[in-house]
C-alpha cells in the first residue's frame, strides 16, 4: 500500500518534512544521499526521496507525527553498519538519520550508568566509560561506526557476550518515539522495576519496526584491571569446545571472548589483511582466541598459561601464543576482525548467521560442512564467530573458478541445507544480525506460528498505518 514506485515525494510534502530538521539536514541530492542507500555487502540498493537528519527527540517526534499523518514510511538508520538490510529504504521510504542525536547525557559512575543518545558510537560510549574508569562491555568489530541505537534495535551480539550478554542484558531503560509521535520516556535507572510488562524489551531487537530508539540508560560494570589474550591452534572444533569447557572451570567468568576461526580463513586474513602475520610456527586446521579479564592484578596471565598447558597435555591445544603486550594484544585481534572481511578476496561468499546449543557446534560445524559440499561440490566453508555462545557465522566461499553471481544464486538453496542442519540441534537461523530484509521471507517457516501472529498483533498495534520500516522482520 505504501510502495511508491518513484522516488520522489510530494514537493509540499518533502518541504514540511525538511522545514522540521532545516534544509542543510535534509538530504536531497543524490550524490549526498548514496552513502545511506547501500550496505557494506552490497546486497541491496535503496531509493529515498529525502534523508533527513534531527538533531533531537523533539524533531524526531514531529517527524513521526507528520509521517504518521501522512502514511509517508519511514526507515530508522545509524551506522548503517547492519548485516541484513533493516537500515535500507528498499522501496524509496524516507531515511531517518539519528547519527546527530550525539551526546552522551550523562555519567554516574556510583550508579554504574550512561544514559546517551541513539547516534552515538560504540566506540564513543565505550570510551566515555573508560574514562570513568568503568567498562561498557558490548564489543562489536564495527564500534567505530555502529551506533548504541543501531546496537539496541538490533539486540547486537558481538565478541564479549560469552561474558557480558547481548546488547537486552546492558539496558536498563530507553527513551522511543513511537509512530505517532508520542515520546515513550522509560529513561530510568532501575536494575529492580516491577510496574507491569517490560516494555522496553519490545522495542530491544525490533529492527526499528515498532518505534524509533532515540536514547538509551546503559548498565556499566567496572574497568577490569588485567586482561590477557591468546591464540592457540587446535586439531578439531571438538577440542576447542573441550578447552571453552576448561578455560570456564577454571576461570568462572573470568572468559570474556573464546571465537573460533578455520585455517581456510586465517589463510586469506594472511594473504589480504595489511600488517598481519601468522602467530604461530606451523599451520593448524583451527584456531580459538581467548581473552580473559580480571578485577584481579595479578594471576590473570598464570591461570591462562595453565589452561592452555593443561589443553597441550590433553592433545586439545596443538600451539599458542599468548601477547606480551597491549600491541600484541591487537595484533591477535585484528586477526579475528578481519576474518570477515577478507572474505570478498575469494570470490563470492553466502554467509549465514546461526546459533545451536554450544555443546552442539562440532556436530553442527561437521554437518553443514558434509550438506554444503554435497550440494555445491568444491565449495569451501570458512565458519568461524563466537564458540562460546553457540554462534557460528557459517560463511561458505565460491568452488575456486567458479561463476560469483551463478554460485550467489544458490544461496536459498544453501539455506536450506544449513537450517535443516539448525533445526535438528534446536538452534537459531538468525543469532545475532536480526531478520531485516534478509531473512523476512525464511521467517514465517521457522518461528512458532503463534509467536509469529503476537509479533503480527504488536505490529499492527504500534504501528497501525505501517510506516516504521515496512517491509522489514514481518
Ligand atoms: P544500522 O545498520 O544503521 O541499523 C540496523 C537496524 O536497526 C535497522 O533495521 C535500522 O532500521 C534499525 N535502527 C538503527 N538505529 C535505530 C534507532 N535509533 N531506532 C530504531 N531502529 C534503529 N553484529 C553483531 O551483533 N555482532 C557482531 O559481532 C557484529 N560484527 C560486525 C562486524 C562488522 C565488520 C560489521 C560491518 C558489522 C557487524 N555486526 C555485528 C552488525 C552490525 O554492526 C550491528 O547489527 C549493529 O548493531 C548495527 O548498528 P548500526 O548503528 O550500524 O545500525
Ligand atoms: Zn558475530
Amino acid at each position: 500500500m505504501l510502495d511508491k514506485p518513484d522516488n520522489t515525494l510530494d514537493p509540499a510534502l518533502l518541504a514540511r518534512f525538511a522545514a522540521i530538521v532545516g534544509e542543510k539536514y535534509a538530504i536531497t541530492d543524490r550524490e549526498a544521499q548514496a552513502p545511506y542507500l547501500v550496505e557494506l555487502r552490497g546486497l541491496f540498493q535503496g531509493h529515498t526521496p529525502v534523508v533527513l537528519r534531527p538533531a533531537n527527540v523533539e524533531d524526531v517526534s514531529k517527524i513521526l507525527k507528520l509521517a504518521n499523518e501522512t502514511g509517508t514510511p519511514i526507515v530508522p538508520q545509524g551506522g548503517n553498519t547492519g548485516l541484513v538490510g533493516g537500515q535500507i529504504p528498499l522501496h524509496n521510504e524516507i531515511v531517518l538519520s539519528l547519527n546527530r542525536l550525539d551526546r552522551i547525557r550523562e555519567i554516574d559512575p556510583t550508579s554504574n550508568t550512561l544514559t546517551c543518545e541513539a547516534g552515538v558510537t560504540l566506540q564513543r560510549a565505550r570510551e566515555a566509560a573508560a574514562a570513568a574508569d568503568r567498562l561498557y562491555p558490548q564489543l562489536l568489530p564495527s564500534e567505530g561506526t555502529c551506533t548504541i541505537g543501531g546496537n539496541l534495535s538490533t539486540n547486537a551480539g558481538g565478541t564479549a557476550a560469552v561474558a557480558y550478554g547481548i546488547a537486552r542484558s546492558h539496558v536498563l531503560g530507553v527513551e522511543v518515539v513511537l509512530s505517532d509521535g508520542r515520546v515513550l520516556n522509560g529513561l530510568n535507572k532501575l536494575k529492580k522495576d516491577n510496574t507491569g510488562y517490560d516494555l522496553k524489551n519490545l522495542f530491544i531487537g525490533s529492527e526499528g519496526t515498532l518505534g524509533i530508539i532515540t536514547a538509551a540508560v546503559l548498565r556499566l560494570i567496572p574497568r577490569p584491571r588485567a586482561v590477557e589474550t591468546a591464540l592457540a591452534g587446535v586439531p578439531s572444533p571438538e577440542a576447542a569446545l573441550e578447552l571453552f569447557g576448561i578455560a570456564t572451570e577454571r576461570t568462572g567468568g573470568d572468559v570474556t571472548s573464546f571465537e573460533i576461526m578455520s585455517r581456510g580463513g586465517i589463510d586469506l586474513v594472511l594473504q589480504y589483511g595489511a600488517n598481519t602475520r601468522d602467530p604461530l610456527a606451523e599451520p593448524h586446521p583451527w584456531y580459538v582466541l581467548i581473552e580473559l579479564s580480571s578485577q584481579q592484578r595479578e594471576g590473570t596471565r598464570i591461570l591462562l598459561e595453565e589452561m592452555l598447558e593443561q589443553g597441550m597435555e590433553r592433545g586439545l591445544v596443538l600451539d599458542a601464543a599468548i601477547a606480551d603486550s597491549i600491541e600484541q594484544g591487537k595484533a591477535l585481534w585484528r586477526i579475528r576482525e578481519l576474518f570477515s572481511e577478507v572474505q570478498r578476496f575469494a570470490g563470492g561468499s553466502i554467509k549465514e548467521d546461526i546459533s545451536v546449543p554450544v555443546a552442539a557446534v562440532p556436530a553442527f560445524i561437521k554437518e553443514a560442512n558434509e550438506a554444503v559440499t554435497a550440494l555445491i561440490p568444491g565449495c569451501r566453508p570458512v565458519p568461524f564467530g563466537h564458540l562460546g555462545d553457540g554462534n557460528i557465522h557459517y560463511n561458505v566461499s565460491q568452488p575456486i573458478e567458479a561463476d560469483k553471481a551463478e554460485f550467489l544464486s544458490r544461496w536459498s538453496d544453501v539455506n536450506k541445507v544449513v537450517f535443516a542442519v539448525v533445526k535438528k540441534y534446536g538452534g537459531s537461523v538468525s543469532a545475532e544480525h536480526g531478520i531485516g530484509l534478509l531473512k523476512r521471507d525464511i521467517l514465517p517457516s521457522v518461528k512458532d506460528p503463534v509467536a509469529l501472529d503476537l509479533m503480527r498483533s504488536l505490529k499492527r498495534l504500534l504501528d497501525p498505518n505501517g510506516i516504521l520500516n515496512p517491509g522489514k522482520v514481518l
